[in-house]
């Protein structure tokens, strides 16, 4: 047990090797705006499914993922539960709960339905549906060892900021500089201590690493992958179309590295 009182990252010998066992929290709450269209983009078709069956179903197939906690709008828990859970067989959904007006607060809603002996807690944009099982695993056993872990890549391009449209844009130093996907992974009782602390001192962050780094914890950098990309834009629904056509034309399994 550790201070907390969680039990130590799950570690099941399975086929001789210790594996790490999780939760995925899957914040698919937002409203998609951006994507255009009546429905929130998660509910839009990509492929043969909606979004956001694509990106469960990765999570489905993981034998590290023991369930799947999802985070809607409020209100389209039925219909989700209806057209999404039960009509793509996603068994490991074992719980469907209310968003809130961030994603900070939709996955702080998630957390609170995780059963405290649960120990590590993975946590996974819908809008990211090309995930794989492989970066489900190397996140995940990275967050076993070290506490806390995301799924990044080094940034190529040069930086520039400017503070304002008009202002003349100045370079940033690109050295070591990562851009954050997810999934990120963590000791639940390490997640569960960031989020009270950023809500006692009102803090929003952009991602839930930024939570944990406050409390002082290293946060481990797993090599993520380019095409596990965000849906935002319409332009970005497109591209994923297009690379999901790609892949079923030259056979490709389909997902990143
Ligand atoms: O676009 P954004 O970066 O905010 O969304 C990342 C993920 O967080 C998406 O999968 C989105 O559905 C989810 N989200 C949420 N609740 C919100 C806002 C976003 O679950 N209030």
């Amino acid at each position: 047990m550790n201070p907390n009182g969680a039990r130590r990252p799950a570690l099941v010998a399975k086929h001789g090797v210790s594996r790490p066992h999780a939760t995925a929290l899957i914040p698919a709450a937002g409203r998609g705006t951006r994507v255009g269209g009546s429905r929130p983009k998660q509910f839009r078709p990509l492929g043969e499914m909606p979004l956001l069956a694509n990106t469960l179903a990765v999570f489905q197939s993981s034998a590290l993922i023991d369930e799947i906690v999802l985070i809607v709008p409020p209100g389209d828990e039925d219909v989700c539960r209806r057209e999404i859970v039960d009509r793509y067989a996603l068994s490991k959904v074992t719980r469907i709960v209310p968003g809130g007006a961030s994603r900070q607060e939709s996955v702080a809603g998630g957390l609170r339905a995780v059963a405290p002996d649960v120990s590590l807690v993975l946590i996974h944009d819908a809008a990211r549906p090309f995930v794989t099982a492989d970066l489900i695993r190397r996140v995940l056993e990275a967050a076993a060892s070290s506490g806390a872990a995301i799924a990044a890549i080094p940034v190529v391009d040069t930086l520039k900021r400017r503070s304002s449209p008009s202002a003349g844009a100045v370079t940033i130093e690109r050295d070591g500089v990562w851009a954050a996907q997810t999934p990120q992974a963590f000791h639940r009782s390490l997640l569960v201590q960031a989020f009270a602390q950023a809500a006692a001192d009102g803090f929003t962050g952009t991602d839930d690493a930024s939570l944990v780094e406050r409390l002082g914890h290293p946060i481990a950098l797993v090599d993520g992958h380019p095409a596990n990309l965000k849906i935002t834009t319409a332009e970005d629904l497109e591209f994923a179309e297009d690379l999901i056509a790609v892949r079923q034309a030259t056979g490709s399994r389909s997902g990143t590295g």
